[in-house]
């Protein structure tokens, strides 16, 4: 089969970076456009980004000229990993214009017509598309923050089995999650900050969009509530999170691990791969070693126990640039791929 040709917006920061490794080697698509600042545009990818990745890149990568994000570009897919201060407007734009535009960027995740999308979670929203495409040619599908998609992956079988109530978490959030450079390492180094912008916010109102359901042209959200906690710490790749959680059902532990066990084996009899993964031993999951389970595309969770002021509590974790990020909108572009959405 001819591979899809696609372009990234935002090529050369932290996603724009893991966009270009992950796309480098797919089997459906071929990254055949780069895009970013007027700034780098013009220059050739290899001298303009600050490679952060450890596999190394190609020549035809390294040789391509970066454009600048207008309606010229030629692939009609395009990713985009662009800063939040102008990932809204361009986005829209390109949109308008008869792009279809796979968005990492928090700018349009809760627009009432537009898909935030976990594949394993809630694909019935991309009805969503029908309704953009009644305003302009092309259409935006993003993917949540990196903190909720893991925090979602984690509680979807809860929820769906015995409803939820209330949810505390947690972050422990990589510093990669915060672009590059990022953090400057005298904040960071043997510290602990616990403060990351609008991120308490965007972790406590995705969840509510993702578990809604879609009802005739727009989404009711789920209700229940979610507080959460946000710390930024010196940990280079993967959110771990603690997660408490009080459920509207009453629900025993080998009832929990149940549900954790049947959806993690249907998603794998859909795509093969482990997607939510609960370690039986102590003190897992952690970063170092846990952190790049499925390619950085499975959430880790354990540490299963009793609650003494709402019922459960547990930890999970999940690689914020692959599955909180890059990885995510790939599978979303796959999926919308496999239902000839694009
Ligand atoms: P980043 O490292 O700061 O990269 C930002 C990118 O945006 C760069 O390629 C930059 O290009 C481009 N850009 C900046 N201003 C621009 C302009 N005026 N016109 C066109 N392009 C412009 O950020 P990041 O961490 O990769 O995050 C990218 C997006 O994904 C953000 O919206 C972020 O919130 C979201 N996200 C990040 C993570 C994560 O874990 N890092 C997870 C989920 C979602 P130049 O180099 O040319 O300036």
């Amino acid at each position: 089969m001819k591979k899809i040709k696609v372009g990234i917006l935002g090529c050369t920061g932290s996603v724009g970076q893991k966009l270009v490794r992950l796309l480098s080697s797919h089997s459906l698509f071929e990254i055949s456009e780069l895009a970013a600042s007027e700034s780098s545009a013009g220059k050739k990818y290899g001298d303009v980004v600050r490679w952060l990745e450890s596999e190394e890149m190609s020549d035809r990568i390294a040789n391509l000229v970066i454009k600048q994000c207008t309606n010229d570009l030629e692939s009609k897919i395009l990713f985009s990993a662009l800063d939040a201060s102008v990932a809204g407007e361009i986005e829209s734009m390109l949109a308008e214009n008869g792009y279809i535009i796979i968005s990492n960027s928090k700018n349009h995740r809760m627009d009432s017509d537009v898909p935030l999308v976990i594949p394993e979670v809630n694909t019935s929203h991309l009805k969503l598309i029908h309704i953009q495409k009644r305003k302009g040619k092309g259409f935006i599908v993003t993917n949540p923050n990196c903190s909720t998609i893991v925090l979602s992956l984690a509680l979807i079988p809860i929820y769906r089995s015995f409803g939820l109530k209330r949810v505390i978490v947690t972050t422990m959030q990589a510093i990669s999650g915060a672009g590059y450079p990022g953090v400057a390492s005298l904040d960071i180094l043997g510290n602990i900050i616990p403060y990351i912008e609008n991120e308490e916010e965007k972790i406590e109102t995705e969840i509510l969009k993702i578990f809604g359901n879609m009802e005739n042209d727009s989404i009711k959200f789920a209700d229940f509530k979610v507080s959460a906690l946000c710390n930024r710490v010196p940990v280079r790749d993967g959110h771990l999170m603690s997660i408490s959680f009080e459920t509207e059902q009453k629900a025993k532990e080998e009832e929990i691990l149940a549900s954790i066990y049947e959806f993690n084996q249907k998603c794998k009899e859909e795509n093969g791969l482990t997607v939510l993964h609960y370690m039986l031993e102590k003190g897992r999951p952690q970063p170092l070693l846990d952190v790049n389970r499925s390619g950085g595309m499975a959430v880790t969770v354990g540490n299963l126990r009793k609650c003494s002021v709402l019922d459960w509590k547990f930890t999970a974790l999940g690689h914020n640039t692959i599955r909180g990020a890059a990885g995510a909108a790939i599978k979303n572009a796959e999926y919308l791929l496999k239902m000839g959405l694009i």
